[in-house]
């Protein structure tokens, strides 16, 4: 991971002594995670350029428990030695502390000089909507853009692009917030949960934040992408960087409201789910894509489910479902009615076959849409329930969700999200291969034009 910080300012050696790195020098600081290198790859009169290299090791991170454990695989093929992230901050922490303190010991005039700096950083992770959320954070600033979109592999271009981006920006700045800026919005960018946030965090983002945070139109968005959208962290740097503004605390709560009302959204489409399948009669039901057993929890509560089968591609949310239905603490027959399995809904799987019912709770929009065809045989073809109650996000409601920026989905990982008419023809289409008829409800209060927040279908077998 490298990121070139240049001058063209004359003499552009001064970087030198702003930066406090002697341009002759390769400097190397230890990370808690690796090492990071400081060094010139180019320096005249005319344009210097400095360069910070982060060696990260991950085999390091493993051991300190960075890396998030849903995927036990990426322990060791993750992104974290590649792109800029967390680590790359502390690191322009370490390496410049006394440029990011705003002292320049030999030539202290400097520091208050806006240099014309370009900064180019090679790759950088980006949320979905990646590219208007680097727009929003950096403009305002005063930075020129340019985002260059790297494909997942240009062996395969109709594997499309990915979310990994090289970054260049220019401006004309004050050296110390330049790196203010870098330290801050990095990280925002990337949502990679793998550090540990703590209300130390808060000091550290209001004070790298001083002179610019408070005025940048986007400074919730910042504020909460800083902390991991941990809220309640979020809530007291907003309170503490608005100091009375009670406009803006207001506009918080609001914020707050939004995730209430995307909650409940879960919940009502849960509470429908079950309903639904307690009209179908079944007893013996799936919940495939059980993530961490919302639904599951609701189903033990209720007898007449007599065998319950909740089924993820994730350990680490089979995990999390069986604590949050205290498994261990259960009676033995309570036990017996529920099983959590680890599968893939893309692959033909026996132990789903003979069940009365089956869950798909916004699951297919986390398929990627060339592996539909695989899910639909696996679950109409061969599991082949009675009913089948399946959801996914309305994509025309995305006009709703405010804090939604265009273009961007509802989630991270979300592959497509599909129109009522889309869903409505895929739907078809399945009753048109397999032997299922369906009816189709909205979930959510409908709005005119755009529908629901989310949509449902429910598949009964035999025409
Ligand atoms: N149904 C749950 C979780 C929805 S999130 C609820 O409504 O609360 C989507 C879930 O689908 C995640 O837990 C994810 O791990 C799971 N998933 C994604 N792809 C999958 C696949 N191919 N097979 C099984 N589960 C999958």
């Amino acid at each position: 991971m490298l990121l070139n910080i240049t001058t063209t300012h004359k003499p552009a050696t001064d970087l030198g002594y702003l930066m406090h790195k002697h341009p002759d020098k390769f400097q190397s600081f230890e990370l808690s995670v690796g090492e990071a290198h400081v060094f010139y790859p180019e320096v005249s009169e005319d344009k210097a350029t400095l360069s910070l290299l982060l060696d990260i090791d991950p085999i390091e991170m493993v051991r300190g428990g960075r890396h998030d454990n849903n995927f036990a695989l990426g322990h060791y093929v993750n992104d974290r030695p590649y792109v800029a992230s967390s680590f790359m901050s502390v690191a322009l922490a370490k390496a410049f502390s006394s440029a990011m303190n705003g002292k320049c010991k030999d030539k202290p005039e400097l520091v208050e000089v806006k240099l014309p700096y370009e900064v180019s950083i090679s790759v950088v992770p980006a949320p979905r909507g990646g590219e208007v959320m680097i727009r929003k954070f950096f403009e305002p600033l005063g930075y020129e853009v340019d985002l260059m979109r790297h494909e997942l592999d240009p062996k395969f271009p109709e594997w499309g692009e990915s979310k990994y981006y090289t970054l260049k920006l220019k401006n004309v700045i004050k050296t110390r917030d330049l790196l203010s800026h870098l330290y801050v919005l990095l990280p925002t960018l990337d949502s990679d949960k793998h550090y540990f946030v703590n209300k130390e965090e808060i000091d550290k983002l209001l004070q790298k934040g001083e002179g610019w945070l408070k005025q940048h139109p986007e400074r919730e968005l910042i504020i909460k992408r800083y902390l991991l959208n941990f809220n309640y962290l979020a809530k007291q740097a907003i309170e503490r960087i608005s100091e009375g503004e009670t406009e803006e605390v207001i506009e918080e709560l609001e914020t707050n409201e939004v995730k209430e009302k995307k909650e409940s959204m879960h919940e009502k489409r849960l509470n429908l789910t079950l309903e639904k399948l307690v009209a179908s009669g079944a007893e013996r039901v799936l919940d495939l894509g059980c993530g961490e057993g919302r639904l599951l929890r609701k189903l033990i509560k209720n007898k007449q489910f007599t065998e319950i089968v909740g089924m993820d591609v994730s350990y680490g949310e089979l995990l999390k479902a069986k604590e949050r239905l205290y498994y261990d603490d259960m009676s033995p027959k309570q036990q017996e009615r529920i099983k959590l399995f680890q599968g893939s809904l893309t692959y033909k799987d026996a132990r789903l076959e003979g069940f009365d019912a089956a869950a798909v709770v916004e699951v297919i929009e986390h398929l990627d849409l060339n592996r539909l065809r695989a899910f639909e045989r696996v679950l109409f073809e061969c599991a082949q329930p009675k009913t089948v109650v399946l959801t996914t996000p309305n994509k025309e409601y995305n006009v709703m969700w405010e804090q939604l920026p265009a273009e961007e989905m509802r989630h991270n990982d979300h592959r497509f999200e599909w129109t009522r008419q889309e869903f409505m023809d895929w739907a078809q289409s399945i009753t048109e291969k397999y032997q299922y008829t369906v009816v189709f409800l909205p979930v959510g209060e409908e709005v005119e034009n755009i529908g629901a927040p989310s949509q449902m279908a429910i598949f009964t077998y035999g025409n």
